[in-house]
């Protein structure tokens, strides 16, 4: 079996978010559809078309490593959306229902975080700089995503759920 290092951790982690990001493209037109507020259905499609670029980038690393773009099963994503379905299911018509699909993003946006901030410091260690930038301006943008979610929270959607 071959040594595994660094490479290999970069090459594994960047498969588990490629496989993210496909499963969570496919998860917001369905946050977007489920979700009553205007506000917060653009989020969701605003942040469907950035992960569209977010989707080409993770290409771009693959073909500065050399290799072909392929995802990894993630559990932890499958895990996330599959609780945000639930929130869908069971608050359908419910006046907590959109501060629930916030969170469910929320959980998302943050996972996303974490290996996008791993990936970066990796690709940094790896002399990687390209990859290193074009994972940085995906790192800003969920980033600004979860940010933009917090306001939507604070400014409606937990005001809304809150009983009359
Ligand atoms: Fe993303
Ligand atoms: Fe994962
Ligand atoms: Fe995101």
């Amino acid at each position: 079996m071959a040594e595994k290092t660094l490479e290999t951790l970069f090459h594994d982690t960047l498969k588990d978010i490629y496989y993210a990001e496909r499963k969570i493209l496919k998860a917001l037109p369905k946050m977007a559809k489920g979700a009553q507020s205007p506000d917060l259905k653009a989020a969701f499609e605003k942040h469907r078309d950035e992960t569209e670029g977010q989707i080409e980038r993770l290409q771009q690393v693959f073909e500065i490593l050399g290799k072909r773009a392929q995802g990894k099963t993630c559990p932890a994503i499958d895990g996330i959306i599959e609780e945000g379905e639930e929130i869908l299911d069971e608050y359908k018509g419910s006046r907590a229902l959109d501060a629930g699909l916030v969170s469910s993003a929320q959980a998302v946006e943050h996972y996303e975080i974490t290996r996008y901030g791993t990936l970066k410091r990796w690709a940094e260690e790896l002399g990687l700089k390209d990859a290193a930038t074009l994972l940085g301006e995906t790192l800003a943008e969920e980033s600004k995503t979860d940010e933009a979610l917090t306001k939507l929270a604070v400014g409606a959607a937990n005001q809304k759920a809150k009983a009359a």
